[in-house]
């Protein structure tokens, strides 16, 4: 029988002993969430129902906590949670599966406990053990009665069937609880960077609009990682991602606090500055004076490292300033992105205005007809003559793309190639300019046997570094069956510019199967004469601004003889480009120039014109 002189029992009674992995058992038990939350209907019925099978005054679905045990579903007791030093629970989750104490008066642990001396006078008790997501045990289904009882195995199985029932509604809570967050975090957050995304950063900016106030001045910046479609391309979508994630990580450790940063979408983020500073007595707008822009512009300095490949990217930061720029969030951040959209350039930071969203909108509109321009077919070479200056002869012919867009009308190829390589529809377009050159020789050898000129191709950068672009070439000339000897290639120095041992390897590649170069626009950009020493080159084609100043400008006339001369040493041939005049004409035969491209001769014209007055039947 019950005996207070029992050596153990300090207090009268045996408290429950605290388990060895007590955290871990919290956390878990913190894991589901449930703790003083509201009484639920899909726990009472279960334990009415359990009541009512074994005929029991009092169920509980009792959490075993740090201190008490918590009832989340109670029935037949009016106290929502006890102290754990007097819970029987506390001892039942030391069981594997069940306790059960068929007359509390006999047992020494809980004969002297106040719940059984006193409210709600326990006799009996069996608990089945609840776990937690990890296993560990949280808690207890349990039977209270206030007289002694037996449990047969029969109901000892049952319980545990239904403390079951009980844990698969409380881990059910936890998993949609996950899915709760994993919503609002998807809805919120991309999910690749962990950044906010639009609609979050959309939000904030407003908030930050609303305590802006009329002294305050807000920048938002749109920054547009330049001709993104080819990193894809040429490393695969998995490392595009990663460059990603390190591009979005450098953004935020640069902004830190001063800003908030996002990922609008592919490869676009955003950030609006918290500084806030009275603009109303300075002389230079504080937009104008914000350094952030820049300091965007500059992480694109470093190469981004992608599993050892080293990707040199570039990025145009788009700039509106709050309230000079807009009023409101969206319109603040869609003229920022179309500022961060400026056609050709890169590595610029770019401020809004008026004529810039024009630009920008015409580039948006060319961008979207262009992707379809050539399933269209609106897109059409011409081919313009280059002649030879002594004999006056036809040498060979420049492939020029003509594009007549349905609603854009005429668009120059100055104005789309930009586009072009900016969206990466260019290795499609040139994949198209050389079958089309292709289709055109072959028509043009069967019509005019013997009288075959080679035909020059341009290159754009982006071409001349995709990696299989050679190969591409290659294919296409083999297939018509065309010499490719027939097709040399135009590129400029600014393919050089950036990587030019890269650019040196896929020429040496295109070399190799026969194509010959041609060094474009020479004089335009870098200009460097060692360049041309290092490049296996054809001939060289002195830019237009060179010649259009010949007739006039000692500088350019004396520019002009060098080059013509320099070049011829190093072996190649030279080509006068925008001939317009008979003056410019002589003086360039007078200086040695080999051959002679432009208005004077011929404009660019369609094959059918070229074949009327070049060849003969
Ligand atoms: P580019 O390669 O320097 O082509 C020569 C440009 O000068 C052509 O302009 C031509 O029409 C123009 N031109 C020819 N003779 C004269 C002249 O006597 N005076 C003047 N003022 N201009 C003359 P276009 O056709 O508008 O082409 C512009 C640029 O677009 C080209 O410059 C080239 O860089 C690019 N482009 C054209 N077709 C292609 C192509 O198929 N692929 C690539 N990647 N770029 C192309
Ligand atoms: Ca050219
Ligand atoms: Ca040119």
């Amino acid at each position: 029988m019950c005996s207070a002189k029992n050596k153990s029992v300090s207090k009268g009674f045996i408290p429950p002993p605290i388990p060895d992995n007590e955290a871990l058992r919290l956390k878990d038990l913190e894991s589901l969430k449930i703790l003083d939350t509201d009484a639920e209907e899909r726990f009472d019925r279960i334990t009415a129902l359990i009541a009512d099978v074994f005929d029991a005054p009092i169920v509980l679905l009792s959490l075993v906590d740090r201190d008490r045990q918590w009832f989340k579903s109670i029935h037949g007791l009016n106290v929502p949670e006890t102290s754990r030093e007097v819970s029987f629970c506390g001892h039942a989750i030391f069981e594997p599966e069940t306790m059960v104490v068929e007359d509390a008066h006999d047992d020494p642990r809980f004969c002297l406990n106040p719940l059984v001396t006193g409210e709600p006078n326990i006799r009996f008790y069996a608990g089945a053990v609840i776990r937690g997501p990890s296993g560990l045990p949280v808690g207890t289904c349990c039977l209270i009665d206030r007289k002694p009882r037996k449990l047969t195995d029969r109901d000892r199985k049952r319980l545990v069937i239904f403390a079951k029932l009980l844990e698969s509604e409380l881990l059910q809570s936890v998993k949609l609880t996950r899915l709760q967050q994993e919503t609002v975090m998807s809805a919120y957050f991309d999910p690749l960077t962990g950044l906010p995304n639009q609609r979050l950063f959309l939000d904030r900016l407003e908030q930050r609009l609303k305590i802006a106030g009329s002294l305050d001045s807000v920048t938002i910046c749109v920054v547009n990682i330049c001709r993104f479609s080819n990193v894809i391309n040429a490393w695969g979508k998995d490392n595009a991602n990663k460059a990603l994630v390190v591009i979005g990580k450098r953004i935020k450790a640069a902004i830190k606090n001063k800003g908030t940063v996002a990922r609008l979408s592919g490869d676009r983020f955003a950030v609006f500055t918290n500084r806030s500073k009275s603009a109303r007595y300075e002389r230079t707008p504080s937009h104008l004076r914000d350094p952030i822009p820049f300091e965007l512009n500059d992480l694109f300095n470093q190469p981004v490292d992608v599993g050892g490949v080293e990707l040199h990217l570039e990025a145009n930061v788009g700039v509106t300033s709050y309230p000079h720029d807009g009023e409101d969030a969206a319109s603040l951040l869609e003229n920022a992105a179309r500022c961060s959209k400026s056609v050709g350039a890169c590595a610029h930071v770019q401020y809004y205005s008026q004529t810039l969203s024009d630009e920008a909108s015409k580039a948006f509109a060319i961008e979207q007809r262009l992707r379809s321009a050539i399933a269209n077919q609106s897109l059409h070479l011409h081919y313009q003559p280059i002649i030879d200056l002594k004999s006056g002869r036809l040498q060979s012919l420049e492939a020029l793309l003509r594009w007549r867009d349905e609603t854009l009308g005429n668009v120059s190829p100055a104005d789309f190639i930009p586009v072009a390589e900016a969206t990466g529809v260019i290795a499609e377009i040139g994949r198209w300019v050389v079958e089309e050159v292709c289709s055109q020789l072959v028509a043009w050898k069967r019509q005019y046997p013997g009288q075959l000129v080679p035909v020059t191709i341009n290159l754009s950068t982006i071409q001349l570094m995709r990696s299989e672009t050679a190969q591409e070439i290659e294919s296409i000339v083999a297939r018509a069956g065309v010499d490719s000897a027939l097709i040399q290639l135009e590129v400029t120095e600014s393919c050089f510019l950036k990587d030019f041992d890269s650019a040196l390897c896929s020429m040496k590649k295109m070399l190799e199967l026969g194509f010959k170069f041609l060094i474009d626009d020479f004089g335009t950009g870098f200009s460097s004469l060692s360049y041309l020493n290092k490049l296996p080159l054809h001939k060289l084609k002195l830019d237009r601004s060179f010649v259009s100043g010949i007739d006039h400008s000692d500088k350019c006339k004396a520019l002009a003889k060098h080059i013509i001369a320099l070049s011829q040493e190093l072996g190649l041939i030279v080509v006068a480009e925008g001939v317009e005049d008979a003056a410019q004409a002589r003086i360039l035969t007078s200086m040695h120039c080999d051959q002679a491209q432009g208005y004077l001769y011929s404009r660019p014209l369609p094959p059918a014109e070229i074949s009327q007055r070049f060849f003969e039947d």
